[in-house]
């Protein structure tokens, strides 16, 4: 399939190609749906291994955002860029010139941190456009999103505990935790302090040891322990795919609702899978906004502790997305494509 045909068929509106012959830097901005607001997504840096792969990687991820921003009730659309290239070997030369290929864009795509991307990069990428975000606090910025990320995830949490449990109160449930860094320890605090049992799988024994160290408790499981592990609420907050047809059929949880990024292998199939068997997964991209909601106070400017509130909000969110899969029968990946779906042409009919 064309570039073209993988646009129309995905919904995209523009896709740049950024070539850059002083610095080296290829690069591929997507701008997916503008109808909310500014495109706005990360900026990965990647040694993709073919052209092909960036470009659909780009594309896949840029579309996530609109939903992401869309069921979060931002006034964002959905952009992502990625830079092809080895992440060993960063230069301010690249930087640089990818943000003037952002400043081109004149707005319609707001970039920020992402794989292999940090608060320096975008320090770099601010000095030639104001189209970023995701800057350190010291450059007025919003800092680090894991903060914001867990206190949204935790709230989604509580949210599927409530409709699993008649109660939201993580008092004497059991959470376990796979990946414990910036947003995995931060919930297993949250959850500690409501009363929660932890269970911890990292492959960092550092991360382990300093979350114990801050809650006190809690058990220690490999991966294999993890699935099976007997607990209220499986929080993945490490990786991606790690639903699927090998782990499936291990889970002891009746709820999946954890931070990290693309958690179903395939979005129709292990969602089905789950719904067939009971098992309440509440959608990565609507747990996990948090991340989005912090620089989207960036841009407008908020003051301290307005984003930690709306990412609580994503307690209502994520409740409104579980009726609806309830009423229409759907899994409830369904359900939030088909909210987000919703706002976005209610929007561009008005
Ligand atoms: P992080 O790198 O700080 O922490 C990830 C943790 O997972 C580390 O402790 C690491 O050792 C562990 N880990 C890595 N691979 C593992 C594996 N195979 N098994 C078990 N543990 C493993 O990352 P983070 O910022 O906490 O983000 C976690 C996830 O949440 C990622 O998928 C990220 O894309 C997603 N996310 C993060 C944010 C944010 O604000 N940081 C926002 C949205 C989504």
């Amino acid at each position: 399939m064309n570039c073209f045909e993988q646009m129309l068929e995905m919904g995209h509106e523009q896709v740049a190609l950024c070539s850059d012959r002083a610095s080296g830097l290829r690069a591929i901005i997507a701008i997916h749906d503008t109808t909310l607001g500014p495109s706005l997504g990360g900026c990965r840096l990647m040694d993709y291994p073919s052209e092909e792969e960036a470009l659909l990687d780009v594309l896949r991820l840029s579309r996530g955002m609109t939903y992401k921003a869309a069921v979060a009730g931002l006034d964002l659309g959905g952009g992502k860029a990625v830079i092809i290239g080895d992440p060993e070997r960063k230069t301010e030369e690249v930087f640089r010139a990818f943000g003037r290929f952002v400043d081109s864009l004149g707005g319609r795509y707001l970039t920020a941190e992402d794989m292999n991307t940090s608060e320096r990069e975008m320090a770099i990428i601010r000095q030639e456009t104001r189209h970023v975000t995701g800057l350190s606090k010291k450059l007025g910025g919003s800092g680090d999103p894991g903060p914001v990320t867990a206190w949204g995830t935790y709230h989604g949490i509580r949210a599927a505990l409530e409709r699993v449990y008649g109660s939201p109160d993580p008092r004497g449930r059991t959470v376990a935790i796979q990946g414990v860094g910036s947003v995995g320890s931060r919930l297993a605090h949250h959850l500690h302090e409501a009363g929660a049992k932890l269970i911890y799988n990292d492959i960092k024994p550092a991360n382990i040891a300093r979350t114990l160290e801050d809650c006190g408790q809690g058990t220690i499981v490999d991966d294999k322990g993890l699935f099976a592990a007997d607990c209220d609420v499986l929080a993945p907050c490490a990786v991606g795919a790690v639903i699927n047809p090998r782990t499936l059929d291990r889970i002891r949880a009746p709820i999946i609702a954890g931070a990290a990024n693309n958690q179903l292998e395939d979005d129709v199939r292990d969602a089905e899978a789950l719904k067939a068997r009971g098992i309440l997964y509440v959608p990565d991209y609507v747990v996990n906004a948090g991340g989005l909601i912090n620089v989207y106070g960036e841009i407008h400017g908020w003051p301290p502790g307005k984003s930690m509130d709306r990412a609580a909000g994503i307690f209502d969110t994520v409740k409104h997305i579980l009726a609806v899969a309830d009423e229409q029968g759907i899994t409830t990946v369904a359900a939030s494509n088909h909210i987000a779906e919703e706002r976005i042409a209610a929007a561009a009919r008005h």
